[in-house]
């Protein structure tokens, strides 16, 4: 019998898009359990301890490896996926370079136990920085167990890349989810120094999967999409206009099963959504597309995160006309009933309650007065020299579209945005209420339970005590169900839910980016948004004075926390200019 592994002659070889596979543990993690996957798995467990440096295993019921492919396995370039180079356009398989195991075998401590169903007894080998130490004869369970020891510890420059536990963890996670999402065929673990952090069961639904790793209350704002054109299949979910993002995490796209970043995707989704939600937003949806191997080349990348589509304007038409129209038709809720989800049984409303009030979600409020300012620009605190002595006080003319002040001063004509200003002047106060500890709270007396998303979870893990300072006391009740027990007392009333779940965006960027003092801040920059009074508001008389006052002692260069003007300056030269006066 041919050996079912070989290693691919030179020609092959060459055409493979060759680079780096094994970055970091999360690495590991990706193309073992893609290993896992190729060999038909139906139960896949992820241990880690130390985020994977320490140790990654990875477990699965699949077909298993013949004795004497095992120590084949181990060569570069050694598949059983592929054959030929024309193989390389006929992909259906996650994996088909044969680079794996050699790359991580090459830099760490590996074991491989595997058993294929037709023999009795299964084999071991154990490798040490590519060395093959010992293959023998043991018994195991059908299937493969992949363990790999102390990544990178004969490659001292490649440990110095590793980040913390936490963030490596936290890579490794979005590996794991975004297989998971993308297999409900198949059950998944992930357990974390002893301790399972996600379980999900089998399932012919692919929306009791979604539900399962984005929550009950994400998924009640999905509605299944469904659109074909010859052979090219769409297929998913996509938030309905009611709901949005700050960022853009929650677009999960895969081509034929494989989760991929397509900037084209990308663009057709967000402009499907343009004009449907505020701009600065982001829509959640997860697009499968199917199409024939052919149509794709998925060797063009070195980690294979990205594909190369023969024809990219036919997929953005698609993609966009798709979600369009899905958007389009007001009955989208309805909708989601007649067309199901295309891959099992129509979700019902009614088997999926939503927790807490029965209330439409309100939509999060735009950080900017959605004009799609970056909510990321982060300008230097507060400096004296913002504060200036005025004698004359400023006097009010009056409140111009409901969202600016109009008044005189010394230095002319003044327009005050109210929003940014009653911002600016909230983020101070809160800063200091928060450098000493005593941000005003309200205790609730009904406790609001909240579903988080898998990833949710994990950010409110890691940033627990920092959100409670904000003044939030947060309970887990279950998995990933939490009650909100306390408040911050806000100026004006909001959405506590809607507000963690904007914390939480803001703390997976920050944690993202290696920016996590700036946590704090973003927060506190997200309270005082919400409790400021907002554009296109009548103002009394008395609560102009009172912000006009508040202001008084501030340079017209003064900025919102998001940096943004408060102030616009016309002054008497310049008013003199208009209108053609002479000196
Ligand atoms: P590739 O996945 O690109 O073929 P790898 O280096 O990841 O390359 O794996 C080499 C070969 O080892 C695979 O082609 C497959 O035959 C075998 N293999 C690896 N992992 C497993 C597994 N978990 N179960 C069964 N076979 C496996
Ligand atoms: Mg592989």
């Amino acid at each position: 019998m041919p050996r079912k592994i070989q290693i691919l002659p030179e020609s092959v070889a060459q055409a493979i898009a060759a680079g780096e596979v094994i970055e970091r543990p999360a690495s590991v993690v990706k193309e073992l359990m893609e290993n896992a996957l190729d060999a038909g798995a139906s139960k896949i467990a992820v241990e880690l301890k130390a985020g994977g440096l320490q140790l990654i295993r990875v477990l699965d019921d699949g077909e298993g490896i013949d004795p004497e492919d095992v120590p084949v396995a181990l060569q570069r370039y050694a598949t059983s996926k592929i054959q030929r180079s024309e193989d390389l356009f006929a992909i259906h398989t996650l994996g088909f370079r044969g680079e794996a195991l050699p790359s991580i075998a090459a830099v760490s401590q590996m074991t491989i136990k595997t058993r294929v169903p037709r023999s009795m007894s299964g084999t071991q080998l154990l490798c040490e920085g590519g060395k093959i130490r010992s293959t023998t004869e043991v018994g195991c369970p059908v299937g493969t167990e992949v363990e790999v020891k102390n990544l990178f510890y004969n490659i001292p420059v490649k440990r110095k890349f590793v980040k913390s536990i936490q963030t490596e963890l936290r890579h490794s996670l979005n590996h794991f989810l975004r297989l998971s999402l993308a297999h409900p065929s198949v059950s998944f673990k992930f357990v974390h120094e002893g301790r399972i952090l996600y379980e999900y069961l089998k399932t012919d639904s692919p929306r009791v999967r979604v539900e399962a790793i984005l929550g009950r209350e994400i998924y009640g704002h999905l509605q299944p999409i469904e659109f074909e054109e010859g052979e090219t299949h769409l297929r998913g979910f996509a938030s309905l206009p009611s709901f949005s993002k700050g960022n853009g995490d929650g677009i999960y796209l895969y081509v034929n099963r494989r989760f991929i970043k397509d900037r084209i995707i990308y663009k057709a989704i967000l402009e499907a959504y343009r004009h449907v939600i505020p701009g600065g937003k982001f829509p959640v949806v997860i697009l499968f597309v199917t199409l024939p191997p052919s149509a794709i080349d998925v060797n063009v990348h070195p980690t294979k995160a990205e594909v190369k589509f023969k024809d990219p304007d036919r997929i953005f038409r698609m993609v966009q006309g798709a979600l369009s129209s899905a958007l389009a038709s007001p009955g989208s809720l309805k909708k989601r009933e007649d067309v199901g989800d295309g891959m099992g049984q129509p979700p019902s409303l009614k088997e999926f309650p939503s927790l807490g009030s029965t209330k439409p979600y309100p939509i999060p409020l735009p950080l900017v007065g959605g004009d799609g300012e970056a909510v990321t620009v982060v300008r230097e605190a507060w400096t004296p020299e913002w504060e200036v002595e005025r004698k004359t006080p400023f006097r009010i003319l009056g409140q111009v579209q409901a969202t600016y002040i109009l008044c005189e001063g010394a230095e002319g004509l003044i327009l005050i945005d109210q929003h940014a200003a009653h911002e600016r002047l909230l983020y101070e106060k809160y800063k200091k209420d928060h450098e000493i500890g005593s941000i005003p709270a309200e205790k609730l007396l009904i406790p609001i339970p909240m579903e988080l998303s898998t990833e949710e979870s994990f950010v409110l893990m890691s940033y627990l005590e920092e959100v409670e300072s904000m003044g939030f006391e947060i309970d887990a009740i279950g998995e990933r169900m939490v009650a909100i027990r306390t408040i911050p007392k806000l100026t004006e009333p909001f959405d506590p839910k809607g507000m963690v779940r904007e914390f939480l965006e803001e703390l997976s960027f920050v944690k993202r980016e290696g920016k996590g003092r700036e946590a704090i801040h973003r927060m506190l920059v997200s309270l005082a948004c919400h409790s400021a009074i907002r554009a296109n508001f009548v103002l009394r008389k008395e609560e102009m004075e009172g912000l006009v006052g508040a202001l008084h002692s501030f340079h017209h260069s003064l900025t919102c926390p998001h940096g943004r003007p408060v102030f616009f300056v016309i002054s008497p030269e310049e008013l003199a200019r208009q209108f053609k006066r002479k000196g």
